[in-house]
């Protein structure tokens, strides 16, 4: 993509009223806009991160086993009476009226809709286990929106939905969803802590939040140490791998600020291990067995001809809150640093001097030389040099390619690494040379 072309609304001076760093750095990264009161214009930038954040989830998602499909936004209220939500869910609820009085609202969650789903279509035993997800906004009326999209009421969301015969096979969907929330936050470069919640208005017996740990977070969490040392396997079968996957990541203490208990956290944790901190809810796991299925009369007959109600479970991720929490944990003073995973595009490749013909020729040469292996955003524009090295910096793509006069002569460039601000010359043959030599196959 040619910056001269591109939509990339940057702003210089520091906005006012955005009180975290996230928000600070996405609105002068020009990647959102505020519409209304916690609701968001997702700009081209922003947009490229929210789809690469997304197709990291949804792939592991995929590996895990879960299929996906797509409910719609706007459900009617019948489904919420069923199972008793639509009074208790609150003023958080965005309740309207369609022309015939009915009454519809704009989904917080899909569990009524997807438990509406699963009591047509999984009656035997045969029809599952099944994992069903999907990534789509929601909206929640929240009392007090703030840090942007961090807490916002529109806002994009994954949301998983497991459905077991027995209890036991549920527990293994847990499992195998609580591992791929781990291998999703490590693929954007997040070390995502998970620590026992309460199941709040969603309700069932077992749950876990996953927290990233920054001073910025919402939620006060109190954590063993040794929490932050464990691994996951480096590749992953999650058939096999996913077996006692909970009951390893839940052996120290970690919880949020609902659950602490000051007796048993000094009684877990060593003195040196305990870790106060906050942290920002990335992702929410629930096990809820019957709750929902019973009143939905969602049954399944098993093997022996018994019939009882589907196991299910609910699995969350706040896809939009995660651009701001990667960007909380990882900038500097001169803007966002991108993991590679999430990066709007891989490489920034910057002429300094546009009026040097030859160093055009060189640098569009490149441009379309790299366009095959990777997504480059070329700045091709006319502002000073100054100008465009604090806006790739701001923006935080994690690798730049800069020419400039002397590269004419020398027939060198400067490769930067953004995160290290170091830097190395190279021969621009060479580089042409790796950079067909990388080509994917
Ligand atoms: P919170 O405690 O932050 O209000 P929640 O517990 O109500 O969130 P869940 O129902 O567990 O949220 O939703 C799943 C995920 O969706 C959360 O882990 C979070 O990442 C994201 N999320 C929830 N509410 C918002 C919001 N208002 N803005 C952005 N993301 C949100
Ligand atoms: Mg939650």
């Amino acid at each position: 993509m040619k910056l001269s072309k591109y939509f990339l609304p940057t702003l210089k001076e520091l906005p006012k009223d955005a009180e975290v760093m996230s928000h600070r750095l996405m609105l002068r990264a020009g990647m959102i806009r505020q519409a209304s009161s916690g609701i968001y214009i997702w700009l081209p930038l922003g947009h490229a991160v929210l789809k690469k954040i997304e197709h990291i989830i949804r792939e592991e998602q995929t590996n895990a086993g879960a299929i996906e499909l797509l409910m719609p936004t706007i459900q009617s209220a019948d489904i919420w009476k069923k199972s008793g939500r639509y009074d208790d869910y609150g003023a958080e609820m965005l309740r309207m009226k369609d022309r015939h009085n009915r009454d519809i609202l704009y989904g917080p969650t899909n569990e009524e809709q997807i438990t509406d789903i699963s009591s047509h279509y999984f009656k035997s035993y045969k029809t599952l286990p099944k994992i069903l997800f999907h990534i789509q906004w929601k909206f929640r009326d929240e009392v007090r929106p703030r840090f942007g999209v961090m807490r916002c009421k529109e806002f994009l969301m994954k949301d998983s939905y497991s459905f077991d015969v027995t209890e036991e096979d549920g527990k293994e969907s847990y499992n195998k969803m609580f591992l791929s929330y781990l291998k999703t936050f490590q693929r954007m470069g997040l070390k995502a802590v998970p620590m026992q919640a309460e199941s709040g208005p969603i309700g069932g017996n077992l749950s876990h939040e996953f927290i990233i740990l920054a001073n910025t977070g919402e939620s006060k969490v109190y954590v063993d140490k040794r929490m932050l040392e464990l691994n996951i396997p480096e590749s992953i079968d999650y058939e096999k791998d996913s077996k006692g996957t909970v009951e390893s990541w839940t052996k120290y203490y970690a919880v949020t600020e609902d659950m602490y208990d000051e007796k048993s956290f000094e009684k877990n944790v060593d003195e040196e291990n305990r870790l106060v901190m906050r942290g920002i809810e990335v992702g929410h796991v629930f096990y809820f067995g019957d709750k929902y299925t019973k009143p939905f009369n969602a049954n399944v007959q098993d093997k022996d001809g018994t019939i009882s109600p589907i196991q299910s479970g609910s699995y969350g991720i706040g896809v939009s809150r995660l651009v701001a929490a990667v960007i909380e944990a990882s900038h500097d003073e001169k803007g966002i640093i991108w993991p590679e995973s999430v990066s709007p595009f891989d490489t920034a490749l910057i002429n300094l001097n546009p009026k040097n013909d030859e160093l055009v020729n060189i640098c569009d040469n490149l441009y379309n030389k790299m366009l095959s292996s990777q997504t480059v955003l070329y700045d091709d524009t006319s502002n000073s040099v100054g100008e465009k090295l604090t806006r790739m910096d701001l923006i935080g793509i994690p690798k730049q390619i800069i020419l400039g006069n002397k590269s004419v002569e020398n027939k060198t460039l400067e490769i930067k690494d953004r995160r290290s601000g170091e830097t190395v010359i190279e021969n621009i043959d060479k580089f042409l040379e790796h950079l067909n030599n990388d080509k994917p196959s």
